[in-house]
C-alpha cells in the first residue's frame, strides 16, 4: 500500500509557506495522490496540482473568514443554551448539548488551523486566537501541535501518532460499528477514551496542562453565570458526548484505511454537523498546509479528473479495505 510522507518543511507555515510546499508533489503527476482512497484511482485521475503561484495567492492571511467563523461557532453555542433555557425541556437540551458539541468540535478545527498559524498574520494574536479556539475544549495548543507535527511528517505510517489515536477504534469499521460508537459517545460511554485522548496529547508544560484542565471549566461557569447553571453543565456533558462523538467521526473519515488522505464532498448537514470550516477538504489541507480552512474550498476547485466519494462510499470503502489498518 503506497503512502505519501508531507515534506516537514510543508508543517512550517506562514514565513516558509509555498516555497517549499508543493515541490515534490508537482512533479509527481503521475504518483498515487494523497487524497485517493485507493491506487486505482490514483492511476486513473492524476490530478492537475497547483502552481506556485496559486498556493502563495491561496495561502493569503485574511483575518475576516476567521472572524466570522468565530462569531458563527460561539454564536450558534449562545443561541442553542438561550433557546434550551427559553423550552425548559429535557429533549431541547438533549438538542442544544448535540449542537454546542458541533460547535466545540468548530472551535477544534478552528483551534488547528491556528497550529498552522493559519488564523492570523502576528503570530502572537494567532497563538492568543488559538489558545481560545482550543482550551475551552481542553486541549493543549502547544502539545496538540507537536502531536499534528508528527501526523503530517509521518502520515499513515507506524510513527503516525494517529494510528494508536484512542478515538480510532480497532478492529473492522463499517457504517454500523462507526454508528455504534458514536452512539455510544453521545450516551458518555466513550469519556474515558476522552481522558485518553488527552494524555496522547501531552501538554507542553505545567501551565498548559493546567490550563487545558480549567479552562473549559471556567468556561462552563461563565455559561452559567450568563445563561443560567443548566447552560453551564450542558458544556460539559457536550465536551464528553457529542463532541467526543463528532471527533472519532471526523477523524476515521480522514485517513483510515486510505493510501493516503480521503478526498470525498458532503452537503450542508455534513458540513454543519460534522466536518465544519471545510475539514472536508482534508486531502487539500495534507497536500498544502499554507492554505487556510477558507481557502481550501478554492484549492479543490484546482483539481482535475479526481475521483471525489460521497462519506458514504468512504465509509463503504473503509470497511472493505484491506490496506493500512488502525494498529491497537
Ligand atoms: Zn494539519
Amino acid at each position: 500500500m503506497t503512502t505519501t510522507t508531507i515534506p516537514t518543511q510543508a508543517i512550517q507555515t506562514g514565513e516558509h509557506l509555498a516555497a517549499t510546499l508543493e515541490r515534490p508533489q508537482r512533479s509527481s503527476r503521475n504518483a498515487i495522490p494523497a487524497g485517493a482512497g485507493s491506487e486505482l484511482d490514483g492511476q486513473q485521475n492524476a490530478p492537475r496540482m497547483l502552481s506556485h503561484a496559486e498556493v502563495l495567492e491561496l495561502s493569503k492571511h485574511r483575518f475576516a473568514p476567521v472572524a466570522r467563523a468565530l462569531v458563527f461557532d460561539w454564536g450558534i453555542v449562545l443561541i442553542a443554551l438561550l433557546a434550551a433555557t427559553a423550552a425548559a425541556s429535557v429533549w431541547a437540551w438533549i438538542l442544544a448539548i448535540v449542537v454546542v458539541g458541533t460547535r466545540q468540535h468548530a472551535l477544534a478545527v478552528l483551534g488547528h488551523d491556528g497550529m498552522h498559524r493559519r488564523l492570523h498574520r502576528s503570530r502572537r494574536a494567532n497563538d492568543w486566537i488559538t489558545s481560545l479556539c482550543m482550551l475551552p475544549v481542553g486541549i493543549p495548543p502547544a502539545g496538540y501541535a507537536a502531536f499534528h507535527r508528527r501526523h503530517h511528517r509521518h502520515l499513515n505510517t507506524p510513527l503516525d501518532p494517529e494510528q494508536a489515536d484512542a478515538l480510532l477504534p480497532k478492529g473492522r469499521l463499517t457504517a454500523r460499528s462507526i454508528g455504534l460508537r458514536a452512539l455510544a459517545d453521545l450516551c458518555g460511554l466513550g469519556f474515558p477514551l476522552l481522558r485518553r485522548l488527552q494524555r496522547e496529547i501531552e501538554p507542553a508544560n505545567r501551565t498548559e496542562r493546567v490550563l487545558a484542565s480549567i479552562v473549559p471549566f471556567i468556561t462552563a461557569i461563565l455559561l452559567g453565570w450568563m445563561l443560567g447553571p443548566l447552560a453551564g453543565i450542558a458544556w460539559i456533558v457536550a465536551l464528553s458526548t457529542s463532541f467526543l462523538a463528532i471527533f472519532r467521526v471526523r477523524a476515521i473519515s480522514e485517513h483510515v484505511h486510505a493510501a493516503g488522505t480521503w478526498v470525498f464532498s458532503t452537503g450542508p448537514i455534513g458540513r454543519f454537523f460534522l466536518w465544519p470550516h471545510a475539514t472536508w477538504c482534508h486531502d487539500e489541507h495534507h497536500r498544502w498546509p499554507s492554505i487556510p480552512f477558507y481557502n481550501l474550498r478554492a484549492a479543490r476547485g484546482c483539481f482535475e479528473q479526481r475521483h471525489v466519494r460521497t462519506i458514504g462510499q468512504v465509509i463503504r470503502d473503509i470497511g472493505t479495505a484491506q490496506g493500512w489498518s488502525v494498529s491497537r
